[in-house]
């Protein structure tokens, strides 16, 4: 497995490399739901393409300080995990390799962001297109693949692409999940005990939800309301949002008669967890 540290390191090792090259950007502290999306861009990019990823935590995308902070960082551990994955090459800058000092361009990003994450982090999305931008104009990829779970960060990115005719195909895959339903997370290694055992309940809350639908409802607000009923029926958790959205536009909808998708984001303390379901009328 090769690795770069830097850009011009990056585009060396690239040059060196078969096409097709698949790209996973993550933030590290690696879990299955990463490594998982790594397969998948093995697939996709075949036994003799090249499967690339970045680890990189993104400054310029969060919007608390505490929060970047605290987020992990296992290096070594990492590298090891994306060597047993397969991964080819794998790009470890540092932030000030990725930002001039005096950077003046950022990618806006002005409807899809208005609602869930977008909302109640002001500018997150806006870092995240700017480094995602980056890196594929990095590593130049044919295809990238990025997480059903980060539902918004999903749809933006297909959106950018599109807005800005970026030559890259992005492959969306499902949420991987541990055995009692919770969302794979890096976030989720910080949560107490009692919070860790009770935070099943985020993904049971959009499930039961959804078990409306066979009923024959499609009015919002029974899935709004019995979604919000259980999250709140936890001693520990703090609802950050719960929206219903149409599945491409990321607008509030009254009723389900396009695909839509029901997402969450709640505290433990300080940690912040988000997780989705998709509804199909
Ligand atoms: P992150 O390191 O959190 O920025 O995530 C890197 C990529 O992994 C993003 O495309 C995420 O959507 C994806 N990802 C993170 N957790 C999961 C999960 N539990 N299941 C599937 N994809 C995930």
């Amino acid at each position: 497995m090769r690795t770069a540290a830097t850009p011009e390191e990056l585009r060396r090792e690239i040059a060196a490399l078969p096409s097709p090259l698949v790209l996973v950007p993550t933030m590290g502290a690696l879990h299955q739901g990463h490594l998982d999306l790594m397969h998948r861009a093995r697939e996709i990019a075949g036994p003799q393409g090249t499967v690339a990823a970045s680890i990189f935590v993104n400054p310029i995308q969060f919007d608390r300080a505490g929060d970047l902070a605290a987020y992990p960082q296992p290096l070594e551990q990492d590298l090891e995990k994306c060597r047993a994955a397969g991964v080819d090459l794998v790009f470890t800058p540092a932030a000030d390799r990725m930002y001039f000092p005096d950077r003046s361009i950022t990618i806006i990003e002005n409807l899809l962001s208005r609602h869930l994450c977008g909302a109640t982090r002001p500018g997150h999305f806006d870092g995240v297109c700017t480094v995602v931008m980056k890196l594929f104009n990095l590593f130049r990829p044919d295809a990238a693949v990025f997480g059903e779970k980060d539902y918004q960060q999903l749809a933006i990115i297909c959106r950018m692409v599109r807005d800005l005719d970026v030559p890259v195909e992005i492959v969306g895959y499902p949420t991987v999940r541990e055995p009692d339903g919770l969302a794979m997370s890096s976030r989720n290694a910080r949560l107490a005990p009692d919070h860790r055992a009770d935070a099943p309940r985020i993904r049971r809350a959009l499930e039961g939800a959804r078990s409306l639908l066979p009923l024959g409802e499609r009015s919002a607000v029974p899935f709004l309301a019995a979604a919000r009923k259980h999250l709140e029926e936890s001693p520990f958790l703090k609802v950050d949002y719960l929206e219903l959205v149409d599945a491409e536009t990321l607008q509030p909808v009254a009723r389900i008669q396009k695909p839509a998708v029901l997402a969450t984001a709640a505290f433990y303390g300080e940690v912040r967890l988000i997780d989705n379901i998709l509804l199909l009328p």
